[in-house]
């Protein structure tokens, strides 16, 4: 199947060696080999083994689609989020999620530069070149939020001194968040800047590894309604949602120095994270006719994206390593995680 027709796309993007760890002496660990495939080393092993008695402890994982540091962000875009446009015009939810450790390139992945623009402009300037074709037979408009989640609370980011928002559900049950933000727009550019402001409103803080870490969820939404044109037009207008989510660090609160409030950032970090991957893990099953439960009520994240992970919604899930051997242990947990929201 092509990836544009499924329900769920996991891909991997290996970022390059960065210059700390060249120094460091590190070694590469993580090949892509072929289009959807990755090997992990174990350096551990002994590099005299050459009858590869621990063979073993090669592991191979396989995904949707398997980037490394020859990717360019073009690359990364047209594979995975791209394919999520047509839909959210066409009324339907979709969400993009970045997930890895600190340091690994969800960031880049969704941000980028501005000589390498990430998923978000990408994104929203093909959804923009999308509704200038259509123009003739519909109105469209086009709304965004930006909201962090940082231990289970949720923050404006357009508007941080409007304190703690409320996550509720309305009668018929779909997600509201009273208070939160909502500015029209009409271009891609202005819906960047008002990213770059929330974004210095996020929650950042050094861990232990010395790293800036991001200890909150950033979601964008975007939302895009049509009123159809014309005499037999519905009174209703069709309404599509793209969450973009630059998901929180997902080195594991044990593997850090962490104390006190740190400690309590990371356990709140990987219940959310493995709330997620329970509800992925249980809505990939849905094509196979398998009813399976999915619990949205186990952390604020799945709570707020429920509408987008079920139904006739797309999921698209970029997961990020480094191909360090210093960074093994967080590169094998990221690579297992991403794996079993794939196929559990
Ligand atoms: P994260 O958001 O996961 O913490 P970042 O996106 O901030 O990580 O990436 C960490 C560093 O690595 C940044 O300096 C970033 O520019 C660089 N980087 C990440 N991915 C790539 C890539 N694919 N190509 C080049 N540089 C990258
Ligand atoms: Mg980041």
């Amino acid at each position: 199947m092509e990836p544009r027709d499924q329900q769920l796309v996991v891909a991997l993007r290996i970022r390059p060696l960065s210059e700390a760890e060249l120094e460091q002496g590190a070694a590469v660990v993580a090949h892509k080999v072929g289009d959807q495939t990755v090997v992990l080393m174990d350096p551990g092993e002994d590099p005299e083994d050459t009858l590869r008695t621990h063979r073993s402890r090669e592991k191979t994982f396989t995904f949707d689609t398997v980037f490394d540091q020859h990717a360019s962000q073009g690359d990364v875009y047209r594979a995975t989020a791209q394919h999520l446009v047509a839909g959210v015009l066409s009324g339907y939810n979709a969400t993009v999620f970045a997930y890895g450790p600190s340091g690994a390139g969800k960031t880049h992945t969704m941000l980028g530069v501005d000589a390498e623009p990430g998923i978000y402009l990408r994104t929203l300037t093909d959804l923009f070149q999308a509704i200038e074709g259509t123009r003739e037979d519909a109105d469209y408009s086009v709304s965004m939020s930006y909201l962090e989640v940082y231990n289970e609370v949720l923050r404006d980011l357009l508007n941080p001194s409007s304190g703690f928002l409320d996550l509720r559900e309305d009668a018929r049950g779909a997600v509201q968040i009273a208070g939160l933000t909502e500015v029209s727009t009409s271009n891609a550019q202005e819906i960047m800047q008002l990213l770059t402001r929330g974004n210095r409103q996020r929650t950042q803080e050094p861990t232990a590894t010395n790293r800036t870490s991001s200890r909150s969820h950033a979601v964008l939404q975007v939302t895009v309604r049509q009123q159809s044109r014309g005499p037999d037009a519905a009174g209703e207008a069709c309404v599509g949602r793209l969450f973009m989510v630059d998901l929180a660090g997902s080195e594991r609160a044990a593997q850090t120095q962490n104390r006190g409030k740190r400690l309590q950032e990371g356990a709140h970090i990987n219940r959310s994270l493995l709330a997620l991957s329970n509800c992925i893990a249980a809505l990939s099953e849905r094509g196979g006719g398998r009813a399976h439960f999915v619990n949205f009520r186990d952390s604020k994240l799945t709570r707020l994206l429920k509408d987008a992970l079920g139904g006739n919604s797309r999921t698209v899930m970029v997961a990020h390593i480094s191909p360090a051997s210093t960074h093994f242990e967080e590169s094998r947990s990221t690579l297992l995680y991403a794996h079993r929201a794939r196929n559990i």
